[in-house]
Formats: structure tokens, C-alpha cells, sequence
């Protein structure tokens, strides 16, 4: 490395500590860009793509073979950053209401802002609407793409982390018949992980089918589907016995009385997935759950999950990288924070079969992030 290319990426190094609230941050290229009229030129758009799924994608809750997802490009100063948003209807969302909140968003973007001030305009972009979490996500990554792709360096470098210390991913199986359940298993032959969907009727014959086909570790995400304690520590304890690592969601969010009590009574460790979106939700969380999972579209993007990594692991609880039906955009979003947590779920592109994105490969089970600038994702909106 010449000293020149030293210079350059330490001062990067140095405002990517900005980030963490530093308030000694210079470097020749960002005073130069702080002297910049930034919101002279900044251009919002977006638009709605339907994904087409593989295969039909059940759960306890609810079966679809499609998802309209709205995607994000902000523009400013010749850098472009694109954000997706999954809306989901457990959560009140659909392709509509997040239109609503990013044609809301777009004052924010039309007034006194510099882009470069993201965390102040990642909070703004908080403080929009009380829910909606979906459309605040696509904004807050398009935003961190931008950001990262400005100063020319791969989002994870930006952030200070490792590549090589991505977790493995699981690959999801959804509900189905006994026959498909075996069939996906053996298409799911290159992931070293499996995640199976429970909660109706028939959870044991799944775990006997997938079993009967593989070896492999297991978890299981129950969907809020089990409704009664009895029931619950029954099947977690069966569950045990298959080789299972843990049980997500297990009951609906309001029982958290019963899965306090659960939770005392099983070995397997309880992860909370819709009972948590924020930071400020998991202090409670961890009276009745070990640990918890973080979707990019539940917390409004990728600096509201990096105060959620910073609060669980203040309370010593595991942290799971979670997503929801994403093409390789958001999916690559979540990964460049993946260094972070314990377990990675992020495999909701690997179920698309028109992803208009192409991100980082997974391989044997890896997902391995390129050294491009910004979220290191190929396509347009
Ligand atoms: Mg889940």
C-alpha cells in the first residue's frame, strides 16, 4: 500500500468512527464535501416489483406465492443508494401505506439536509410515522448504501467489520405437504443449516420427514402457531430430542407470560422474532426470552439494528439475523452487519425466482461479501 492509499483509507477509517459519535472526524475528502450545498440536487424515487416465489411460501399465519416489494433510490452529488422495503401485513404494511411514508420522507429530503449528517436524518426518518417500519428500512439502507458508496468503500468496511466473520445462514423450509417438505430438503442440499416453519397441526410428521431426508442442525420458528404452554413444552421438549438448536416465536407475542414460563422449563433456547422490532423493546424481552431476532424490516433499517446489537448484547441475550421475503438488496443490507450477530437466517432471496438484483453468492452455506462500494449489489430500479 502506497502512503498515498493509507492516507485515504485511514481517513476513511476515521469518519466511518463518526459513526459511533466521534466528533473529531476530518479528512481532506469530507471537509471538502461538508462545504458542499448537498441537498442542491437530492432526487428520491421508487417503485413496486413483484417477486415471484420458487415455490409457495407457507407459515402458521398465512401462504403466498408472490410479494410486491418497493424498492428505493436516493440521488445526490452523482452517487446513487438503493433501499428495499418488504411490507408486512402482520405488521399493518402493504405497497401503499410504504409509498405514503416515503412520499412523506420526501420533505425531509427537499429540505436544509446534508446527507452526510445520516444519522440525524436516519432519526428523521424514524420520527415520520410511529409504524411502518418496512418503508423506514428502505430509506435507512438506501441512505447507508449512499453513504458507504460515497466514500468508495464496501458498507461492512465502512462499519469497522470483518467479512470473514459473516455466520453461516440457515435455509428456510416452509409449511407444506410431507412429500414437498422432502423434496425442499434435498433441494436445500448445498446449506449446511435448516430452518423449519411449525405451528399447525403437524409439526411432528414435518420433523420426521425432514429427518427422515437429513441429519443436518435444525431450528425451528413456530410462528406464534402454538396457542397453549402445555402444548408448547411438549413439543420443545420432542423437539430436543431431533437435534434442534432453537425455537423462534413459539407463542403469540401477547402470551409473554406463558413463555416466561415456557422458558424455565426447556433447554432450548427461546429467540423472539415478532415480538421485537426496536432497541427499546428488548429490555422487557429478556425476562422471557434468550435471545432475540433482528429483521432489517422490522426495525426501520441498519442503524436502528445496530442499536438493537449494542442493547442485546448489553443484556447478554443471542442475536439472530433474520429477513423477511427480500430480494438480494435487502439481503445484502442485513449481511454487511452479519458479522455482529450469532446466527444468520438470511435466505429470502434464495426463494425469489425473478431477484432483479444480484448481491453476494452464498457459498457452502457462507454469504461472501464483495469488495464493492456501498452495499456491493448489481441492478436498477
Ligand atoms: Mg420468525
Amino acid at each position: 500500500m502506497t502512503r498515498k492509499e493509507f492516507c485515504k483509507l485511514t481517513g476513511k477509517i476515521l469518519t466511518a468512527c463518526g459513526f459511533l459519535g466521534s466528533s473529531s472526524v476530518n479528512s481532506e475528502t469530507n471537509s471538502r464535501e461538508e462545504r458542499r450545498n448537498m441537498n442542491a440536487n437530492i432526487k428520491l424515487d421508487y417503485r413496486i416489483i413483484k417477486l415471484n416465489l420458487k415455490h409457495t411460501w407457507t407459515i402458521a399465519r398465512n401462504s403466498t406465492n408472490f410479494k410486491n416489494n418497493v424498492f428505493v433510490r436516493i440521488t445526490c452529488d452523482g452517487v446513487s443508494g438503493m433501499g428495499e422495503a418488504a411490507p408486512n401485513i402482520r405488521y399493518n404494511e402493504t405497497p401503499e401505506s410504504t409509498i405514503e411514508v416515503i412520499k412523506k420522507a420526501e420533505s425531509l429530503f427537499e429540505s436544509d439536509i446534508n446527507l452526510l449528517h445520516f444519522v440525524e436524518l436516519g432519526n428523521a426518518i424514524q420520527n415520520i410515522t410511529e409504524q411502518q417500519t418496512a418503508a423506514k428500512a428502505a430509506l435507512d439502507i438506501a441512505l447507508m448504501d449512499w453513504i458507504a458508496k460515497k466514500f468508495d468503500v464496501p458498507l461492512y468496511q465502512y462499519l469497522g467489520l470483518d467479512p470473514a466473520k459473516v455466520p453461516l445462514t440457515s435455509f428456510s423450509i416452509g409449511i407444506d405437504t410431507i412429500e414437498m417438505i422432502k423434496q425442499k430438503v434435498k433441494e436445500a442440499e448445498p446449506y449446511p443449516i435448516l430452518k423449519i416453519k411449525v405451528g399447525k397441526e403437524n409439526d411432528e410428521a414435518i420433523i420426521e420427514a425432514v429427518r427422515s431426508v437429513t441429519q443436518k442442525p435444525l431450528r425451528v420458528d413456530a410462528n406464534e402457531g402454538w396457542k397453549d404452554k402445555n402444548e408448547a413444552l411438549e413439543k420443545i421438549n420432542w423437539l430436543e430430542k431431533q437435534g434442534v438448536e432453537f425455537i423462534e416465536q413459539p407463542m403469540p407475542v401477547s402470551m409473554f407470560e406463558e413463555i416466561r414460563w415456557l422458558r424455565e422449563k426447556v433447554n432450548l433456547p427461546i429467540i423472539a422474532d415478532e415480538a421485537v422490532k426496536s432497541a427499546a423493546d428488548i429490555p422487557k424481552l429478556a425476562e422471557a426470552y434468550d435471545g432475540i431476532n433482528i429483521k432489517l424490516m422490522k426495525s426501520g433499517g441498519i442503524q436502528e439494528a445496530l442499536r438493537m446489537i449494542a442493547m442485546a448484547r448489553a443484556l447478554n441475550m443471542k442475536i439472530m439475523l433474520g429477513c423477511m421475503i427480500e430480494s438480494s438488496l435487502g439481503i445484502a443490507a442485513a449481511a454487511h452487519i452479519s458479522p455482529l450477530v450469532d446466527w444468520v437466517d438470511l435466505d429470502g432471496n434464495l426463494l425469489i425466482a425473478n431477484d432483479p438484483f444480484q448481491g453476494h453468492p452464498v457459498v457452502n452455506g457462507k454469504i461472501i461479501l464483495n469488495d464493492k462500494a456501498g452495499l456491493g449489489v448489481e441492478g436498477e430500479l
